[in-house]
């Protein structure tokens, strides 16, 4: 119940943790760094998938399943995947009561495994392009864990495709950067930043990487996808070629991309607030909660009148009523605002006599009163307009924490109040960029693909002529 959440502004982080457990969303696991997640939260991981899921198939992809082990052997073949992955690899050594001739590990990302079978499965440009997604499970050894943010096995997805020419590459990993952006913006509200990482920053292994970048109500990023141009590294890793048109033989060019259950820390922390959970209207496993208000002499008649308009409801809208006689509506409506649910519908003995019902919404606890004959138009409208208030609001909390500076001090000042996203000069030189992160605690979390006007500024860090406009931040 919401006395158990710590307010925001109290401490962040505990607020953050309180209402992960206390709306039941995900547990601690006996493992370190590991979490059960909990059917409330596992219902809105499949509202995540079904969304993604349609998104990548509408784009051409297909899904596939490949094995959670990888021959240890793959990891090393190529050089920056193997160093940026290493510390955090789980190897299995024995199995079947016996030490392993060759150690197994437990997948980290799949590239490795992938690239070895495309190596078979690719001979021509006619083979070309293949676009496959996989939904997993991955394991990457964190010393420091979060429930959703940061855990040591998560849940994902991954593209991977391979293409005939770096330009249909490129173009592949703009493409679903640009899903993954509209995903983040329509489905969940967020309004999200596009751009490029630098090189410091990109993934291991990848020629460029493209991100999307969040901010939360606590003013830190939060980067919730990546799509990388892999170039020909890991057809040269694992020696996939293929005939092309002219005849000649060339090394095929490859993506990757992926976002995971980090989304539903994103969630939580973009809308959420003191009483609990705030869902966008499209994710919420459940849309709209019914609430019967009722004494013993007018239970049957206003739940009889509850269950028509549930049965009404049903065929367009994921409604649930509570019928349940034993908790007070006064309980009900708290936990349902632990749990986020965007709408809840309360009806008593006097809105059955008048024909109506009362919407209470989650987002602002505005209460519309609604003839029953225009129930579900005005519900969807509702709800339709909760999705636009929730991301409205997330934009301009955005917007108010976005500032510009080219000096250093300037720069550290507004990291540490208000905080927020800071759009500063950078040289392109990458010890700048780690003497920033030394002093301040920053990274640069992209250079956005819309390039800003470099004239007249300067380096935050050196002072020499810009050659970015670099979005810093202190993320997640
Ligand atoms: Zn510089």
């Amino acid at each position: 119940m919401a006395e158990k959440i710590t307010p925001r502004a109290t401490d962040y982080s505990q607020w953050y943790i309180d209402i992960v457990l206390n709306a039941k969303l995900a547990d601690y696991a006996p493992v370190k760094g590991c979490m059960v997640i909990r059917p409330r939260g596992y219902a809105l991981w499949e509202r995540i998938q079904q969304g993604l899921d349609g998104l990548f198939k509408a784009t051409g992809h297909v899904n596939a399943y490949f094995p959670l082990l990888i021959p240890e052997s793959f990891i090393k073949k190529e050089a920056e995947h193997v160093e940026g992955f290493s510390p955090e690899l789980a190897v299995v050594t024995h199995a079947g009561g016996e030490k392993l001739e060759e150690p197994l590990v437990i997948r980290p990302t799949s590239e490795t495994i992938i690239w070895s079978m495309y190596k078979k499965w690719i001979q021509s440009y006619r083979d070309l392009p293949i676009l496959i997604n996989q939904w997993a499970n991955v394991v990457r050894w964190e010393k420091r864990t979060r429930l959703f943010l940061r855990t040591t096995e998560f849940l994902w997805q991954e593209g991977h495709t391979a293409h005939a020419t770096a330009e249909e590459a490129e173009e592949e990993t703009l493409k679903m950067l640009g899903v993954y952006k509209t995903f983040a913006e329509d489905y969940m509200a967020i309004p999200v930043l596009h751009g490029l990482k630098t090189d410091a920053e990109k993934f291991a292994g990848a020629v460029r990487t493209y991100c999307i970048e969040a901010m939360m109500q606590d003013r830190k990023a939060l980067q919730a996808g990546t799509s990388h141009n892999l170039g020909q590294n890991f057809a040269r890793a694992f020696d996939v070629t293929f005939q092309t048109k002219e005849k000649t033989l060339d090394h095929v060019w490859a993506t990757s991309w992926g976002v995971s259950t980090r989304l539903i820390g994103a969630l939580i922390m973009a809308h959420s607030d003191d009483k609990g959970l705030v869902l966008p209207p499209r994710l919420a496993p459940v849309e709209v909660v019914i609430v019967p208000i009722f004494k013993n002499e007018t239970k049957d008649a206003v739940l009889a009148f509850a269950r028509k308009l549930h049965a009404e409801l049903a065929s367009s809208f994921r409604v649930l009523l509570d019928a349940d006689d034993q908790n007070t509506p006064g309980w009900k409506f708290s936990e349902y605002e632990l749990q986020g649910i965007p709408l809840r519908v309360e009806i008593g003995p006097r809105d059955m006599e008048k024909g109506q019902l009362v919407a209470a919404r989650r987002d602002t606890g505005e209460k519309a009163f609604i003839p029953v004959a225009e129930a579900a138009g005005r519900l969807r409208a509702l709800l339709d307009d909760i999705q636009k208030s929730l991301f409205q609001r997330a934009l301009a909390f955005r917007q108010q924490h976005t500032f510009s500076t080219d000096s250093s001090a300037e720069l550290a000042k507004l990291l540490d109040d208000p905080g927020g996203f800071v759009e500063a000069g950078w040289c392109g030189d990458a010890a700048c960029e780690a003497k920033v992160k030394e002093e301040t605690k920053a990274t640069i979390r992209l250079l956005p693909l819309e390039k800003k006007s470099t004239e007249g500024r300067a380096c935050v860090a050196c002072g020499k002529a810009a050659l970015h406009i670099a979005v810093f931040g202190r993320a997640y």
